[in-house]
C-alpha cells in the first residue's frame, strides 16, 4: 500500500521532511499502527507511551509539527497534554485521537487542548495521511509567515532609520544653504524667499511687519586701515549684535558685503525705529579689540520701513534703502524711516 506516497509532490515532501510529527497513546499496538501508516512519509514519526515522555519529546526536538494525543491515558488525558504541550510548542498542529463517540465531548475536549482536529478510532488512513500533511504545511507557513514579517519590520525599521538620516542631512543642508558662512546670519537668498513670502501673506490676509536695512560706515576705511581680514571680524562682531536685538520671530540676514537686513514681523514702524537705535547704540559703543593695534569702533547708518494696512504700496525693500541712504546724507550713525522719505516725496 504505497498510493499515498503519489499524493505527496515533490516540492511538498521537501519541506516536509524538515518537520517531525509526535504520537502519543497508552496502547503500544496503536502507535506500533501508526507508525506502520506512516512509514512512507518524509517526515519522521515520534512515538510516546506516556503524556510525559511525550512531553519531553517534545522540549528536545524542536522540529516537531503536528502533535497527535490519545485522549483517554493513565498519566494526564489527552486535553491536559495538549494545553501543556502548548508550553513547549505553541504553535504545532494539535489533533485529539478518541475513541469516544460523543463528539460534544470530543470538541469541548478539544477546545480545551488548543486542538484543531479530531481523528476517531478506527481511523481511516488516507484521511490521517492528509490530515497531518496539511498539519505540517500548515504549521511551516505559519513559521515563514513569522520569518516574513519579520523581515519586513526589520527592514522597514532600516528604512525609518535611513529616512530619519535623510531628514537630518536634509535639515543640516538646509540651514547651510541658507545661513551666511562669515556671520552665521541668515543668507540673502533665504531672506529674500522668506520677505517674499511675508508680503504676498500680508497683502493677501492683513497684518504688519517692518524691516531694518543698515550699512556700516566707512567700512572701506576699516578694511584699508587694518586688512580684509579684521574687517571680516568686525562684520562679525556686528552681527552678533544685531542677534542680541532680535525677538522670536525676527530674522537677521546679511545680504551684501557690509549690509544686512532685519525683518520683524508684527511689528509697526514706531517699535522697529526703537529696536533700530536701540542696535544703533550698541554698534557704536561695540569696541573690536586688536592685539597690538588700536581697538576698532564702526557706526551703522540705518533705514527702517513698514508694510501694513497704511503703508505705502512703494516695494519694502526699496523703501527701506532709501530711507537707508538718507540716513547716510544726514551725517550716518543715524536711523531714518521710510515713511518720512515718502512725505517728502508727496509734498
Ligand atoms: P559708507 O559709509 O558710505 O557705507 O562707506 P563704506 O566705505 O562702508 O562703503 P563702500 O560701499 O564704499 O565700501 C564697502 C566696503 O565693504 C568695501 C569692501 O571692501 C567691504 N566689504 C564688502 N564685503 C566685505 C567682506 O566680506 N569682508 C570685508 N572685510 N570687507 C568687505
Ligand atoms: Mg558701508
Ligand atoms: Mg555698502
Amino acid at each position: 500500500m504505497s498510493r499515498h506516497g503519489q499524493i505527496i509532490t515533490t516540492e511538498n515532501a521537501d519541506i516536509m521532511e524538515q518537520y517531525a510529527v509526535i504520537i502519543v497513546d497508552d496502547e503500544p499496538y496503536i502507535l506500533q499502527s501508526m507508525q506502520r501508516v506512516f512509514r512512507a512519509e518524509p517526515y519522521p514519526m515520534l512515538v510516546a507511551n506516556t503524556g510525559a515522555e511525550a512531553l519531553q519529546l517534545l522540549a528536545e526536538t524542536p522540529t516537531v509539527a503536528v502533535i497527535i494525543s490519545d485522549q483517554l491515558m493513565p498519566d494526564m488525558n489527552g486535553t491536559d497534554f495538549l494545553t501543556r504541550s502548548r508550553a513547549v510548542a505553541p504553535d504545532a498542529f494539535r489533533m485529539l485521537l478518541t475513541g469516544e463517540s460523543n463528539i460534544e465531548a470530543t470538541i469541548a475536549a478539544m477546545n480545551k487542548g488548543g486542538a484543531t482536529y479530531y481523528i476517531s478510532k478506527p481511523w481511516e488512513e488516507e484521511e490521517l495521511l492528509q490530515i497531518v500533511r496539511h498539519g505540517i504545511m500548515q504549521y511551516h507557513l505559519l513559521l515563514e509567515n513569522r520569518r516574513h514579517s519579520e523581515i519586513i519590520n526589520e527592514q522597514n525599521i532600516q528604512l525609518l532609520e535611513s529616512l530619519n538620516r535623510l531628514t537630518e542631512q536634509n535639515t543640516e543642508l538646509e540651514r547651510l544653504a541658507s545661513t551666511d558662512v562669515l556671520t552665521g546670519l541668515t543668507n540673502r537668498r533665504r531672506m529674500f524667499e522668506y520677505l517674499e513670502k511675508e508680503v504676498s501673506r500680508i497683502r493677501r490676509y492683513g497684518g504688519t511687519m517692518s524691516i531694518i536695512m543698515f550699512d556700516i560706515d566707512h567700512f572701506k576705511l576699516v578694511n584699508d586701515a587694518w586688512g580684509h581680514s579684521v574687517g571680516d571680524t568686525v562684520l562679525q562682531e556686528v552681527a552678533r549684535e544685531s542677534k542680541s536685538v532680535l525677538r522670536k520671530a525676527d530674522i537677521a540676514a546679511r545680504c551684501g558685503g557690509e549690509e544686512f537686513v532685519i525683518l520683524l514681523p508684527e511689528t509697526e514702524l514706531a517699535g522697529a525705529v526703537k529696536i533700530a537705535n536701540r542696535l544703533r547704540q550698541q554698534v557704536a559703543d561695540m569696541v573690536v579689540l586688536q592685539e597690538h593695534a588700536a581697538p576698532i569702533s564702526v557706526t551703522i547708518s540705518i533705514g527702517v520701513a513698514m508694510i501694513g494696512p497704511n503703508a505705502a504700496s512703494v516695494d519694502l525693500l526699496i523703501r527701506a534703502d532709501k530711507a537707508m541712504y538718507l540716513a547716510k546724507k544726514n551725517g550716518r550713525n543715524r536711523v531714518e524711516t521710510a515713511d518720512m522719505m515718502l512725505f517728502q516725496e508727496t509734498e
